[in-house]
């Protein structure tokens, strides 16, 4: 070899050209799937296996596989969709629950607080039914209790014109009512408190023996009938139904605060 030719190994075109690498083909742009495989990613797509075709190599999609694609995308969405709704439905059925709950708990306070408000209005009615009250609107003492005449005067006197109505003093009973000898009409009435009155001298009487009566309810009329002088209520306090057994007026009605 002459030194001329000789360039030694350099020469260009020795150089080994460097080796080309290609792709897989499978990899490559434009990639036609054969037509089974291609069938079957059709199958995939009208609804079978979901995962498997999430599987397979990612490639560069053809129209047909762009649809299926699509379709694995529309899928999932409508499986999301799915799932909202069915939240969205038991957040409902939830609030309704709640709502009911909620609802029930409203109408047991108010029914709490009718209930309430009954008893409060049953209290106060039953208050006033006990309340003490005079028998007779003018009070105008013209006998007090004790010794007069050469016996015990069992009672009050009070002078009142004739017809001037008489009250139950009390809530109470009435033990009886009729004409007595000396009492003339004359009215029995036991309170709430156990406790007893007789009016007598009455022109009139408005009830029956054994006739509940409210405080303030009228019983009938002052008089002058019996062993009476001038038109007067004679007012009577006893310990008990069974005996004739009066009581000092005065501090039985101071008791109640009516003296
Ligand atoms: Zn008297």
């Amino acid at each position: 070899m002459s030194s001329r030719s000789y360039q030694g190994r350099h020469y260009a075109g020795r150089h080994r050209p460097q080796r080309r690498v290609r792709p897989p083909r499978a990899l490559s742009a434009g990639f036609v799937l054969p037509s089974t495989a291609a069938a079957a990613l059709v199958v995939t797509a009208t609804g079978a296996t979901v995962a498997e075709s999430a599987q397979a190599p990612s490639f560069d999609l053809t129209g047909q596989q762009s649809q299926v694609a699509r379709s694995q995308e529309a899928a999932g969405e409508e499986s999301a969709t799915d799932i909202a709704t069915r939240r969205q439905d038991a957040q409902m059925a939830s609030s309704a629950i709640q709502g009911r709950a909620e609802e029930r708990a409203r109408a047991a306070r108010a029914a709490k607080r009718k209930a309430a408000a009954e008893a409060k209005a049953r209290a106060e009615a039953e208050r006033q039914a006990k309340k003490w009250v005079r028998p007779i609107d003018t009070w105008n003492i013209s006998s007090g209790f004790g010794w007069r005449w050469g016996k015990n005067h069992d009672g009050l006197d009070l002078a009142a014109p004739t017809g001037t109505p008489l009250y139950s003093m009390s809530k109470g009973t009435v033990l009886s009512a009729g004409y007595k000898p000396s009492f003339g009409y004359k009215v029995e009435i036991q309170y709430w408190d156990g406790s007893i009155s007789w009016y007598g001298h009455m022109s009139r009487i408005d009830v029956v023996a054994g006739q509940s009566l409210v405080s303030g309810q009228q019983v009938g009329a002052v008089g002058n009938t019996g062993h009476s002088f001038g038109s007067h209520l004679h007012l009577e306090f006893q310990q008990t139904t069974s005996h004739d057994s009066p009581l000092d007026p005065v501090p039985w009605l101071s008791a109640k605060g009516l003296y």
